[in-house]
Formats: C-alpha cells, structure tokens, sequence
C-alpha cells in the first residue's frame, strides 16, 4: 500500500473549490430563493435559522432526468432525503412514486395524496404497526429477511388478503466508490442474493403476491461509471433471480445512488452515460422481464440542491490569530454540515455570506454554531466577505438529510423554520 504524501515543495497545485452553485439567482448583492430575496424572506420567516426549499428547482432537477432518461423508466422520490409534507406533496405530484421507511412516512405519502399501488416500504427494522399499516394502504412491502416474510404472512393468514411484497436482495457486487455503500458483503439491508432462491421457493405457499425485486446498492456516488457498472449488474441479478421466483416480476426496483456535489473538488454527476447505457438495459429487461414497470429511487437527487440552510452571525471573534463567526445556527439543525453525518474526514459545504453576495472573498474565517461542543462547525477556513452580526449565512446542497437528520432538541435551543416555495 502506497500512503499518498503532500509534497511541500509543489505550490502550483489549486486548493480544490466548491462547484459554483448556480441554481439561484444573485440580485441588488442578495441570494434570490423562490423568486424573492433571502434578507426579504429572512423578515417574512420572523426568525433565523430556516431551511428554505425552491420547488422550481425540484421540478427542473426531474425535468432534466426526464429529458435524458428512458420515458418507460419511472422516477420514485425515497422520501427519507427529506420528508417535509409540503415537498412530499410536490414531488408526489412530478414524479411516479414515494418510497417510504416507516409507517410514519407513510402517513406523510398517503396525505399528500400518493398513489398506494405506487408506494414501495422499505426497512431493514419494520415493526408489527409497521407491516399493519402497510397491509391497510395497499403498498409494495419490500421484504428484508426470511422471518419478516414469515411475519407478514402470519399477520395476513386467515384474512383473505394477499400483500404485494418485493424482495429486497443484497446483491453479490457492490456500487464501487460510493459515498455510502449500503450492499454488497454483510450488510442488514435485504436478503443476501444466494439465499433468495430459497426464499423464493418458500414465498410461493404463502399468502403474498409477489411482483419483483428491490436492489439498492448505495448512495452518494458521483462516478457514472460506477453507476452504469451497478445497473448493468441489477438487471443481470433480477433476471437471474426471476428464474425461481413464484410469479413472473411485474415490479423492478434498480435503486438510485445518483450523488451530488458536497465538497471542493467534486463536481456535478454527468448524467449521460447513464442515459446511454439504460436504454439497452431496458430492452434486455422487456425481452426478459416482459411487463415488468421499472423503477428508480432517488432521495437527495431531487432535492438536496434545491434547499438552503439559513442562519444568522451573531458574533465575531478573534482567537489567537483566527477568526470565528459564531451564528445561532449548528450542527443541532444540520448535522450533516457539521461533519457529524457520516464523513470520514471532516470537508466544508458550500457556504456563502446570502446578504453579500457581489461583495469580495477576503478574509478566512471558521464558521461554528452557539453549542458548547467543537463539534458544532458549519464551515472551517472558508474565504468569506467580511461579516457582521446580523448577516445571513447560507448553507448550500441543503435541501437533504437537514431538518429531519439532525438532532435538533440537542442543548434545548429553538428548532430551525421550514418553508417551501
Ligand atoms: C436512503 C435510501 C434511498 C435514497 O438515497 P439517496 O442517496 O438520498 O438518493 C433510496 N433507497 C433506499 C432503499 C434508501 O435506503
């Protein structure tokens, strides 16, 4: 193994830099979110912290999939990215389904007015109200082990029903580079693909109707290569396994795992290799599936550009030779700026001062929250225009895995706003 090494001596080489975010308009030195300015919004909201979310760019970001992707593939929002009822209810309307994780996601879909025939339940965890209210509104139960298939089918015998479930299947290969690998080895997710056939066979004597697979590999991958080399595997393992299965597949879960840019150096996921490798795919897939409604799952695809993290400086303070901003904003509203959501190595999201936007870069500075823990930054050595009290800092790429992955009641302060325009 080769430990890569700074070389001290080389100065040519640029700091890596945030992709430019450029999914809001900048007007009169101010971010614009929503066809409005943030400092005007900021006085509507009555208090800082908010999560702001932009519609717009939701539908642009389903738009541009539409666009390039094959139209029989259909386009599921996993609603853990961000369960907000007023964005479910958009997104139920633009896109071809939810994927929920809890009965309480459930209730978010069913509310927002989702199709049940086009919901899927997923969860390594699912308890006995879980199951119930998934059996009440009709939705695919993506079954996750064997004692779970036993558990559901106890719970339907004798009441004439028959749940359509889906089994989730830990695939043989893994979504290489992926930011969170979620198949592939050991994992508590799905039934391990070489178990499957024998689950199978004993699913055909229960009573539960079996439409298809579930194969989710990971998230957070910005290699498109990785991607493509992923799908190509699931539809290979779908049909493998659709030779022991009870009924022919009528339902295809590929998963999603499409990332996007967080950290300096990363940039925007080409979408195009993708779109060129899943017509063929499909094809294969009508051949040797017929029937089967392809679907793709994906969480902060959709929304994590769209949302923005709001908070305010409070104060500015000097420690031997750094500048610190302190806002009342922090790791308590969004966990996963802070580093605290399942980085490695601590890395900064795009933050930018939203009040003075036309104003130059020129002073470094750490930006941390009001919690009495070092944990609790927003931003470390990041090159800001000089801020005051008052001012308005905006977390970028906010619009997934914020609110509802934070830890908010943490040191008791008041919880972040949420709005959707
Ligand atoms: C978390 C999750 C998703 C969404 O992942 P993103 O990275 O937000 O797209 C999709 N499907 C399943 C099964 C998940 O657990």
């Amino acid at each position: 193994m080769t430990i890569a090494t700074t070389d001290s001596t080389s100065t040519a080489r640029p700091r890596p830099r945030h992709a430019s975010m450029t999914q809001f308009a900048v007007a009169d030195n101010c971010l614009q979110i929503g066809g409005r300015a943030l400092s005007a919004l900021a006085d509507e909201m009555g208090r800082t912290p908010f999560y702001a979310y932009d519609s717009a760019v939701m539908s642009a970001q389903v738009q541009r999939l539409r666009e390039l992707l094959p139209p029989e593939l259909h386009l599921h929002y996993a609603m853990k990215a961000n369960p907000m009822p007023a964005v479910v209810r958009h997104l139920a309307g633009i896109t071809d389904g939810l994927d929920v994780a809890s009965a309480g996601e459930l209730e978010v879909a069913l509310a927002a007015g989702a199709d049940p025939r086009a919901i899927s339940f997923a969860g390594p965890g699912k308890s006995t109200a879980d199951l119930t209210a998934a059996v009440a509104a009709g939705v695919i139960i993506n079954l996750e082990s064997e004692h779970e298939m036993r558990r559901l089918a106890a719970l339907v015998s004798g009441r004439g029903e028959r749940p359509r479930v889906a089994v989730r299947v830990n695939p043989d290969f893994e979504l290489k580079t992926s930011g969170m690998k979620m198949a592939g080895g050991a994992k508590p997710f799905g039934v391990d693909a070489e178990r499957v056939p024998q689950m199978l066979g004993e699913l055909a004597s229960l009573p539960l109707d079996f439409v298809g697979f579930h194969i989710f590999c990971g998230s957070q991958n910005l290699r498109p290569e990785a991607i493509v080399e992923a799908q190509a595997n699931t539809f290979e393992l779908a049909v493998r396994l659709a030779g022991c299965a009870p009924q022919p597949v009528r339902w295809l879960n590929i998963g999603g795992g499409l990332g996007v840019p967080y950290f300096p150096g990363e940039r925007e996921l080409d979408l195009q290799p993708i779109a060129a490798s899943l017509p063929p795919l499909l094809a294969a897939a009508r051949e040797e599936l017929p029937g089967a409604e392809i679907v793709m799952e994906l969480g902060r695809y959709l929304v994590a550009a769209a949302g923005i993290y709001v908070c305010e400086v409070l104060e500015r303070k000097q420690s031997r030779g750094e500048t610190f901003l302190i806002t009342n904003g922090g790791l308590h509203h969004h966990l996963a700026a802070s580093g605290n959501f399942g980085q490695v190595l601590r890395k900064n999201y795009p933050v930018c001062l939203g009040n003075r936007m036309a104003s130059p870069a020129t002073e470094i500075v750490n930006v941390v929250g009001p919690l009495c823990t070092p944990l609790d930054i927003l931003a470390e050595k990041v090159e800001l225009p000089v801020a005051e009290p008052g001012d308005l800092l905006v977390v970028y790429q906010s619009g997934a895995y914020g609110y509802s992955a934070s830890p908010r009641d943490f040191l008791s302060h008041p919880h972040p706003l949420e709005i959707l325009l």
